[in-house]
């Protein structure tokens, strides 16, 4: 990836995949192309990629090699969604290529922004969860992931799977939480990073913490405290609106962030994105959603928001502020379009399908400038 550039165009390579994750991300596209003219400079230039699995059906292989390249050499990846249940690896086990870019570009950060827009339907009776509005940071590229493609079932009676918890890789996510944290204290709000683990069980997680520690005492700035994964499974669902930044390991951070959107009513309004140091891929924390694929009922927000984020990532990168305000004006134009219930998404009961919740937050693009500018 060419970190250094410029140019007035930004590459972009874009992984459509299966299922809703096709349909989200044309959406996606039209939202980016229609927000660029209003800001200007630099242009984003999308080109489309195969990867997934109906295109390991049709040719034998998940993520090509040409299309890896693509990934490596774009300022920025925006990704829908891979996978499907009846296609499968010879094994037995499902097509996610997803794991395999993660390693590949060491996307060691995976970033979940958890948010109440004013409209969505509140899933806590409890007035204060309007405020929810955390960040979850998973670490991606070990923890109990590192067993993939290495577990072993010995003899039809046992299986293992083993996990790795390496220094430099807990610092590395735990160094990323904390600048979360300084960048949302700039912006006013608190500045709390938890360490999410299990410390009192394993030696692996006891080791998590202790790094953990090392590098909190690198930020005196920034307060820190400690749950262990099961007392947080409750915080999240008694308090959420008390949290502000999460760190924790691979596995655990798979099952609380899918918890995490289930607090602002479903996977169609969480976005998110996995970070490396030299690359950034953009994807809805949902998955393909075969049961509805095919139907054009998909909530297109969570793209639309990751859409956003790669906007913010790629100003900082590219000392481009225009990107930054495109990215406000997505929100802004969202939370105008969900505020006003000018379109409701089918997955909150509403009757806008994907194609109506693109044009309406579309419709909202001019509003969303004279409030931002
Ligand atoms: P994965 O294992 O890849 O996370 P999954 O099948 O466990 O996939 P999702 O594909 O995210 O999970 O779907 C979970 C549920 O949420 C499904 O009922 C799906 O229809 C619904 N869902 C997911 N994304 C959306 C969306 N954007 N709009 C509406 N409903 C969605």
């Amino acid at each position: 990836m060419n970190g250094t550039s410029t140019t007035q165009t930004l590459d972009i390579a874009v992984l459509p995949g299966d299922g809703i994750g096709v349909e989200v991300t044309h959406a996606c596209l039209d939202l980016l192309r229609a927000v660029e003219p209003l800001c200007g400079a630099p242009a984003l230039h999308f080109a489309r990629y195969d990867a997934g699995a109906q295109f390991y059906a049709r040719s034998g292989e998940a993520l090509p090699e040409r299309t890896l390249e693509a990934c490596r050499r774009s300022q920025a990846i925006l990704f829908g969604a891979m996978g499907w249940p009846d296609i499968r690896y010879p094994d037995g086990t499902e097509i996610i290529p997803q794991l395999d870019l993660r390693m590949a570009l060491g996307l060691y950060a995976g970033v979940r922004p958890i948010r109440w827009f004013p409209g969505l339907p509140r899933i806590l009776a409890d007035e204060r969860a309007q405020d929810i509005d955390f960040v979850l940071v998973r670490e991606q590229t070990e923890g109990l992931f590192y067993a993939r493609g290495r577990g072993q079932v010995l003899d039809d009676r046992e299986a293992y799977d083993t996990m790795q918890v390496t220094r430099s890789g807990t610092q590395r996510v735990t160094e990323f939480a904390f600048r979360i944290a300084e960048r949302r204290k700039a912006n006013g709000r608190r500045a709390r990073v938890t360490c999410v683990d299990k410390a009192n069980v394993f030696a692996s997680m006891a080791f998590f913490r202790k790094v953990f520690d090392e590098v909190a005492a690198r930020h005196p700035e920034i307060s820190h405290d400690y749950a262990y994964v099961d007392a947080m499974a409750l915080t999240m669902v008694k308090k959420p609106w008390s949290l502000d930044v999460l760190v924790t390991e691979n596995m655990f951070g798979d099952i609380l962030s899918d918890l995490a959107a289930g607090l602002i009513g479903g996977m169609g309004m969480a976005p998110s994105s996995d970070i490396g140091d030299d690359h950034g891929l953009f994807q809805p924390a949902h998955g393909t959603a075969p049961d509805i694929a095919g139907q054009g009922k998909a909530n297109p927000c969570a793209m639309f928001l990751s859409g956003a984020m790669m906007l913010d990532w790629l100003a900082e990168r590219h000392g481009e502020s225009g990107l930054s305000v495109r990215a406000r004006l997505i929100e802004c134009a969202i939370e105008l379009t969900l505020s006003s219930k000018t379109a409701v998404p089918m997955e909150y009961g509403g009757n806008a399908d994907t194609a109506a919740m693109t044009a309406a937050v579309i419709d909202a693009l001019p509003t969303a400038l004279r409030k931002v500018a």
